[in-house]
C-alpha cells in the first residue's frame, strides 16, 4: 500500500524528496527511506540531482526510472497489427506495423509473439527488460484480462490470446477491450491524470466510451460496459457489425463516415487522409456529413454524460484527426442536451496513440496503479492543491 502510493505520487507530480513524500502522503520519514529503499535496489526509482532547499539543505528528489523495463503493445486491427514498444511511461522507442492476414488465434499468437523480439532489438536498449507485454483489441474481455469473450470483428468467442502469447514469450501479457485501454494511458500519463471521474470516447473502426469512475475503470459486469457505439441511433437503420440495425456506429464511426461518404461521392477509393483534405479545402459534401456526426455522437454522449456526470470527456481515435470541423458540432450538441454545463471535451491522438494504450497494460500493472488514478488519493489523506 505504501509503495503504492509513493509510486503513484511520483508519477502524477514527478520528482520528490523523501520528505516531502512523507509529507504529502503523511507517513513517517522513516517508512518512506524504508520503501525507498527497496525501490532502489529494484530499480524503479532513481536518485536525482540534489537541489538546494529550505535552510540550506540539500534534499535529493526520488523519481521513477521509467527506462528501467520496456513495455510492449499491440493493438490488433481487423487487417494488421500496431506495434509500439515503449519506457514505462509509455513513451514509444519502437514502433511498427504487421499486416494480419487471418483471425486464426495461434496464427495471431506466433504472428505476435514473433514480433516481440524485432521490437525490442528496434528499441536499442539492450540493458532494459521485457516487463510484459499488452494487447488491446475491440471486443468484450474477461476480468482477468486473458481471454476475448467475444469480438464481432475477429469473430472470436472464449480465446484465451493472453495466454496463447504468454505460453510462447514468456513474459506477463494482459488483453484488454481497445477504448478500455487507452482510457487507462489517459488516466496513468494523459489527460485524466487529474480526474477522478472522466469518460473516455473513441471514435475510430467503432465508437465506445470507456467511463473511469472514482478512479477505477468501470468495466460492467461482464466486462462489456461502454459499448456506447451500440446505443441505438435510428429505429431499423443500418445494419451494424453486431448484427442488429440502427446502432450509433453504423452511422458515424469513422468507418462508417467514410462509407457514407463514398455512397454520396460515388467514389470507392476515398479515405480518411482525402476526407480531411476535403474538410480544409470547404468541400460542402464532405463538411455537412463530418457535422451531421459530430452532432450524431454529441447528442447520443449527452445521455451517457447525463447518466454518468464525468469532469471531462477526452476524446480519442482517427476521427479526432478530422478536427473542429467534426469536434465543433459535437460540441454543440453536447452542450444542448446535457442537464448541467457540458464538461470539455479534450481531444488527445496521436500516432501509435492504441498501441500506447496497450503498453500501458503492462505499466499499470508493474506499477500496481490498478485502482488509481487522479489526486483524490491524496486528498482523501486530507492534503489538497499540491497537484501541478
Ligand atoms: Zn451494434
Amino acid at each position: 500500500m505504501n509503495r503504492r502510493l509513493i509510486l503513484n505520487l511520483l508519477r502524477r507530480e514527478g520528482p520528490r524528496s523523501r520528505a516531502d513524500i512523507a509529507t504529502v502522503i503523511g507517513l513517517s520519514p522513516a517508512a518512506v527511506t524504508f520503501v525507498v529503499a527497496d525501490l532502489l535496489e529494484e530499480g524503479i526509482v532513481t536518485e536525482g540531482k540534489a537541489v538546494p532547499g529550505p535552510a540550506g539543505r540539500r534534499p535529493i528528489p526520488v523519481e521513477i526510472n521509467y527506462e528501467h523495463s520496456l513495455a510492449v503493445g499491440f493493438k490488433l486491427m481487423v487487417d494488421s497489427v500496431e506495434c509500439v514498444a515503449t519506457d514505462l511511461a509509455t513513451n514509444p522507442v519502437a514502433a511498427m506495423r504487421v499486416g494480419l492476414e487471418g483471425h486464426d488465434p495461434d496464427y495471431v499468437a506466433d504472428l505476435l509473439a514473433g514480433t516481440v523480439p524485432e521490437l525490442v532489438k528496434l528499441a536499442g536498449r539492450p540493458k532494459a527488460k521485457l516487463a510484459g507485454i499488452g494487447i488491446s483489441m475491440p471486443g468484450v474481455i474477461n476480468h482477468e484480462q486473458t481471454a476475448c469473450v467475444r469480438s464481432h470483428r475477429f469473430k472470436w468467442d472464449n480465446v484465451p490470446l493472453a495466454s496463447l502469447v504468454a505460453s510462447r514469450v514468456h513474459v506477463p501479457v494482459w488483453l484488454e477491450d481497445d477504448t478500455n485501454a487507452y482510457a487507462i494511458a489517459q488516466q496513468l500519463f494523459g489527460l485524466g491524470r487529474q480526474h477522478r471521474n472522466m469518460a473516455v470516447l473513441a471514435v475510430g473502426v467503432g465508437i465506445s466510451c470507456a467511463l473511469v469512475i472514482d478512479g477505477k475503470l468501470y468495466r460492467g459486469a461482464n466486462g462489456a460496459a461502454g459499448k456506447f457505439g451500440h446505443t441505438l441511433f435510428e429505429e431499423n437503420g443500418r445494419l451494424c457489425e453486431c448484427g442488429k440495425r440502427g446502432c450509433l456506429m453504423a452511422y458515424h464511426s469513422e468507418l462508417s463516415m467514410l462509407r457514407r461518404w463514398r455512397e454520396t461521392t460515388g467514389r470507392d477509393e476515398l479515405g480518411l487522409p482525402e476526407l480531411r483534405e476535403a474538410l480544409s479545402s470547404g468541400d460542402a459534401t464532405a463538411t455537412t456529413l463530418v457535422a451531421e456526426s459530430g452532432r450524431g455522437i454529441g447528442t447520443a454522449l449527452a445521455n451517457l454524460v447525463n447518466i454518468t456526470d464525468p469532469e471531462v470527456v477526452v476524446a480519442g481515435g482517427e476521427a479526432v484527426s478530422l478536427g473542429d470541423p467534426f469536434l465543433n458540432p459535437l460540441r454543440e450538441a453536447l452542450s444542448a442536451r446535457t442537464f448541467r454545463a457540458a464538461p470539455p471535451l479534450l481531444p488527445d491522438w496521436e500516432d501509435n496513440s492504441w498501441a500506447r494504450g496497450a503498453a500501458a497494460l503492462v505499466t499499470q500493472k508493474i506499477f500496481d496503479f490498478e485502482s488509481s488514478g487522479g489526486v483524490t488519493d491524496i486528498a482523501r489523506l486530507g492534503v489538497r492543491g499540491s497537484a501541478a
